[in-house]
């Protein structure tokens, strides 16, 4: 039999994507997924499986997870039907595209962004149109009116703080958006913890709003928790895609107990805060380094040789972010907030990399 050539059998626009890497490289100090680095405080992994002896897991989970919708829905100050759950936020963003993509449909971002919104659009098939930000790294308003009028995209996403440059955009510019985008609109809050900006509290009068929020970034990653919220009939017509079983058991009573026994996520956010501003100053202080302000739980930062100073860094067991050698991001590295000790052994690390600048 002849051999079969699969690439032509598939979508087109699905042929052309490469693989989302996430390489596994050796290290000590992991600061390049912007995770919460604390692990859970000792004992409440004991309260889950003791939760999780009272459900029966040869079972399928519950299609709902009412549990835990209605303990986010009374946290969040919203009805439990304006919540969606996904598999992470990721899965979110799936089912936006699936939903209101396809393939006469545009969704447009600013860019550089969070890589899933194009990456998503183009394996369900829809065009991504990127628009690139200002130098300032924020929204570029001229060029976006130009791109929304030209391209007509029906879906818009915008991340808020946006990955990887951290900054929150301009309030005012958003609030052009709002008031001018007739489509989809999505707010990507993954990084609300860090920044306490939010445009949630608009969505009872703004039905094309979509915010998302996800659990990742305080602490539970590993659970894969996303949360979209929206106005109910947004929400309704988007459940048409969702999967039954979406969140997994142990996810969703994992969740649950973690969000009742939350203090110790609101002392660990402080930390956080405290040393994103630590680092923030260190590396202003370094030679040929440019750090870029953050309202989120990572700090994108320019370094000359940026390759060296990530081999560097990696060769002392600590794992950043690079964005390559070409692209608007060239020469840039992210670095995830670490705890202080973390920190203080990136600091040093970079400070022999680089040296001491002028001003340090
Ligand atoms: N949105 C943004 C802006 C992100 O940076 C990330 C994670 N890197 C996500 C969404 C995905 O989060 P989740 O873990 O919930 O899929």
């Amino acid at each position: 039999m002849k051999p079969i050539d699969f690439q032509s059998l598939m979508r087109p626009s699905v042929r052309e994507l490469v693989p989302y890497a996430v390489e596994n490289i050796a290290h000590r100090i992991k600061m390049d997924t912007n995770e919460n680095p604390y692990p859970w405080p000792p004992g409440l992994l004991q309260v889950v499986m003791q939760r999780l002896q009272e459900v029966d897991l040869n079972r399928y989970p519950d299609p709902l997870a009412e549990g835990l919708r209605e303990l986010l829905a009374k946290q969040l100050k919203v009805s439990p039907f304006q919540i969606m759950l996904g598999n992470g936020s990721d899965e979110l963003i799936q089912y936006i595209l699936l939903a209101f993509g396809g393939p006469e449909v545009k969704a447009l971002s600013p860019t550089p962004t969070f890589a899933m919104y194009e990456i998503v659009a183009k394996a369900t098939g829809c065009q991504f149109i990127g628009v690139p930000l200002g130098p300032d790294l924020d929204l570029d308003e001229g060029a976006l009116r130009a791109a929304i009028q030209g391209e007509q995209p029906r879906i818009l996403f915008l991340a808020y703080p946006n990955n990887p440059t951290g900054n929150c955009f301009r309030r005012e510019s958003m609030e052009m958006l709002l008031s001018e985008f007739e489509g989809i609109l999505v707010i990507d809050e993954a990084y609300f913890d860090f920044s306490q900006q939010s445009f949630l509290d608009r969505l009872p009068r703004q039905e094309n709003l979509l915010i998302m929020r996800t659990l990742s970034k305080i602490g539970l990653a590993g659970l894969r928790v996303g949360i979209l919220l929206g106005q109910e009939p947004l929400i309704q017509l988007i459940s048409k895609v969702r999967l039954p079983y979406n969140l997994n058991t142990f996810s969703q009573i994992a969740a649950q107990v973690v969000l009742t026994h939350n203090d110790f996520i609101a002392r660990q956010l402080k930390i956080l805060i405290a040393e994103r501003k630590r680092l923030y100053l260190s590396l202003q202080g370094l030679r040929g380094v440019r750090p870029y302000p953050s309202e989120a739980n990572f700090l994108l930062f320019w370094a000359e040789d940026s390759a060296r100073v990530f081999e560097g860094l990696l060769s002392r067991g600590i794992l950043v972010r690079a964005f390559g050698d070409s692209g608007p991001l060239r020469g840039h590295l992210r670095v995830t907030v670490g705890r202080p000790e973390e920190n203080d052994q990136f600091i040093e690390a970079l400070e022999g990399l680089c040296g001491k600048g002028d001003r340090g």
